[in-house]
């Protein structure tokens, strides 16, 4: 197998997929190293830099190990996956077999990610700062998911709404409670009660205290 690039990889492991549309479903994480954004809340934060570089084939043989040879669906998070050169791995593990999920802030062009076979979007807003996602992401998208944070996010959350911005119709909408702070749990709840096309994801996770 072809190794002709590295990259720069924090963790591999097999765990429940705890938030969203797939929550509970088991899953392999590869999580990459580095983001482009530094969002004061990130739960992750010990994977913003660094990293051990990974051949894919390495990175592949690391997925057989953890998953026990079953095959079990693949989510490339971290960090921010999509400012990697990525589409080469995707395109060895559905060889090889697996359903790719990938989840990113969405701030990237979808040309490395296009091929995965499920796609969260999840654009940030924090202390103010709105970043802005591409809207090649927000149309590949499968589901949005986006963090309530403080009052001024509910609006934030509201305007990738389908039709605007031209997501799609069939889009998932998510919202999650940042950090699972019970004043955020509540504007979750408040929210998706006014705003019925949308669900609230837990970060089930958390609740289980698993990985
Ligand atoms: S985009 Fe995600 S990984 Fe990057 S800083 Fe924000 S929460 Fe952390």
């Amino acid at each position: 197998m072809s190794d002709e690039h590295q990259l720069a990889v924090n963790e591999i492991f097999y765990s429940i997929q705890g938030e969203g549309y797939w929550i509970g479903t088991p899953m392999v994480f590869v999580r990459f190293a580095g983001c482009n954004l530094r969002c004061p809340w990130c739960d992750t934060k010990y994977a913003l830099s660094g990293g051990t570089q990974m051949g894919v084939g390495e990175i592949l043989e690391e997925i057989r190990k953890v998953a026990r040879r079953q095959i079990v669906p693949v989510c490339l998070t971290g960090g921010e996956p999509t400012i990697q050169k990525i589409h080469t791995l995707i395109s060895v593990l559905h060889t090889a077999g697996y359903r790719v999920h990938i989840e990113s802030n969405g701030t990237v062009a979808p040309d490395e990610y296009m091929a995965a076979d499920w796609i969260t979007i999840s654009p940030k807003t924090y202390s103010g700062i709105l970043t802005h996602p591409h809207t090649g992401a927000l149309r590949s998208a499968n589901e949005i998911k986006v963090v309530l944070d403080s009052d001024a996010s509910v609006a934030w959350a509201k305007q990738f709404e389908p039709p605007a911005l031209r997501t799609p119709t069939h889009v998932c909408l998510y919202v999650q409670p940042e950090s699972m702070r019970p004043e955020m749990m509540d504007l979750c709840v408040q929210f998706v009660k006014a705003n019925p096309r949308w669900r609230v994801s837990p970060q089930l996770h958390k609740i289980l205290n698993v990985r």
